[in-house]
This record gives C-alpha cells, sequence and structure tokens, in this order.
C-alpha cells in the first residue's frame, strides 16, 4: 500500500472515533432534551388541571348562590302562603312554591356534583405534582452526569482534533479535499475495499455501492501511490485491509 493511503486509513480512523465521540455527546444531550420535554407536558397537564378546578369550583358557587336566591323565594311564599285569603291563591302559591323547592333540590345535586369533580381533580393534581417532583429530581441529575460526561468527551474531541490535524500533515491537499467530501457524502466513511468478485476473473467492486471497478484504476492502485475514487460513489478505493485496522 502507498504511503498516502496508509495515511489516510490514519486519518479515517481518527475520524471514526471522531464521530463516535460527537455521537455520544449528541446522544447525551438528546436525553437531557427528552427529560425537559417530559416535564413540560407534565406541567402543562397539571396547570390543565388547575384550570378544571378553578371552573368547577365556580360553577358550584353559581348554583349555591342561585339556590340561596330561591330559599329566599320559598321563605317569602310561605309567608304569602299564611296570608292568603282564597283557595284559588292559596293553590296558585302552593305550586309555584313546589316548584321552586324542586328547583333548589336540582341545583343542590348539580352544586354537588361540581364540588364532587373539584375534589377528583384536586386528588390528580396531587399525583401530577408528586410525579413532577420525581421527574425533577431525576431530570437533574441526568444533566448533572450528562454534564460531566459531556465535560470529557470535550477533552478527547480536542485531542482528536490535534490528532487528525496532525494525521492530514503530509496529506496533499487535494487529496484531503476528496477525503473530506467522501466523509460528508458517506456520513464519515470515506473509503471503500475493493474486492475481487471471482477469483479467476479480473472483476472488482466498490465495496461501499457494489459497483464494478474499472480494471485501469486495478492497476493504478497496485502500482502507484496514487489515490484513486470510486468512480459511483467518490469512496477512496483500497485493494487490502492495513495491518491492524479493523474492517
Ligand atoms: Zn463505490
Amino acid at each position: 500500500m502507498g504511503a498516502t493511503l496508509d495515511a489516510l486509513h490514519r486519518l479515517q480512523s481518527i475520524e471514526d472515533r471522531l464521530r463516535s465521540v460527537r455521537d455520544q455527546i449528541e446522544s447525551k444531550r438528546r436525553t437531557v432534551k427528552a427529560r425537559q420535554s417530559r416535564i413540560a407536558a407534565i406541567e402543562k397537564q397539571n396547570a390543565e388541571t388547575q384550570q378544571i378546578i378553578r371552573q368547577a369550583q365556580a360553577e358550584s358557587d353559581r348554583f349555591e348562590l342561585d339556590r340561596l336566591t330561591r330559599e329566599e323565594h320559598v321563605n317569602k311564599l310561605r309567608e304569602a302562603l299564611n296570608r292568603t285569603k282564597s283557595n284559588k291563591e292559596y293553590a296558585a302559591i302552593l305550586t309555584q312554591l313546589n316548584t321552586e323547592k324542586a328547583d333548589m333540590l336540582k341545583l343542590e345535586e348539580s352544586a354537588l356534583n361540581a364540588l364532587g369533580r373539584v375534589e377528583q381533580e384536586k386528588k390528580k393534581e396531587a399525583d401530577l405534582r408528586a410525579i413532577l417532583e420525581k421527574e425533577k429530581t431525576q431530570a437533574a441529575e441526568i444533566a448533572r452526569t450528562s454534564a460531566e460526561a459531556e465535560g470529557r468527551l470535550a477533552k478527547q474531541l480536542a485531542a482528536l482534533e490535534q490528532e487528525r490535524d496532525a494525521a492530514a500533515d503530509g496529506i496533499p491537499t487535494s487529496v484531503l479535499a476528496m477525503f473530506r467530501r467522501a466523509c460528508e457524502r458517506h456520513e464519515g466513511e470515506a473509503m471503500a475495499l475493493v474486492e475481487r468478485v471471482h477469483p479467476k476473473r479480473s472483476e472488482y467492486v466498490c465495496t461501499g455501492c457494489n459497483m464494478s471497478v474499472p480494471l485501469e484504476i486495478i492497476n493504478s492502485l497496485q502500482s502507484r501511490d496514487e489515490v484513486q475514487m470510486c468512480q459511483i460513489c467518490s469512496r477512496i478505493l483500497y485493494l487490502e485491509v492495513p495491518a491492524g485496522a479493523a474492517v
């Protein structure tokens, strides 16, 4: 293998580690963010519950006020009933009184129902508060360990970036540009092994895209320290796995 390809393999290996460290940082941040959204969702639910409690309480108060007004009216009707002289008037007032009493009963029931809802929602609110407290404690702990891990990873990242710059030194600029483009296009996998498809025929494929590689590229790779790109996927091609490298 040529010296340039060797250097590119070293660069690729550093690039892989860099990517892995960046992924770890991203994953930590995602976890923290997911916890925050969960807390926000519970807080929203809690606010909605409080709103329902206020509405049900106000409703119950209105029913009670209405009932009291009717009670006053019933008392007045009772007095009128005592003062009445004619049977006809008596019967009319009695009907009115009974209607008012029936309405009062209905209002009392409605007020109690609304109060029942208040109690029910208050229980729900207490449960939500307990969940929220627990979630917040957990989220704080996760944020703390995440920040610690991120600090460590940031140091690793800086060291790897230095290592990468050192590894890039001495690689021709045009080759480096080719490498960077291939990295961008293939999620950091800039290089691809060339495989011989058939032991008896001179047919080769790029293992990055599985398309065939022309023989002149194979010849060039075998004879010169020249960097060759797959004409289909633009990955940098190599013929053999460097010693000690994992594929
Ligand atoms: Zn290819």
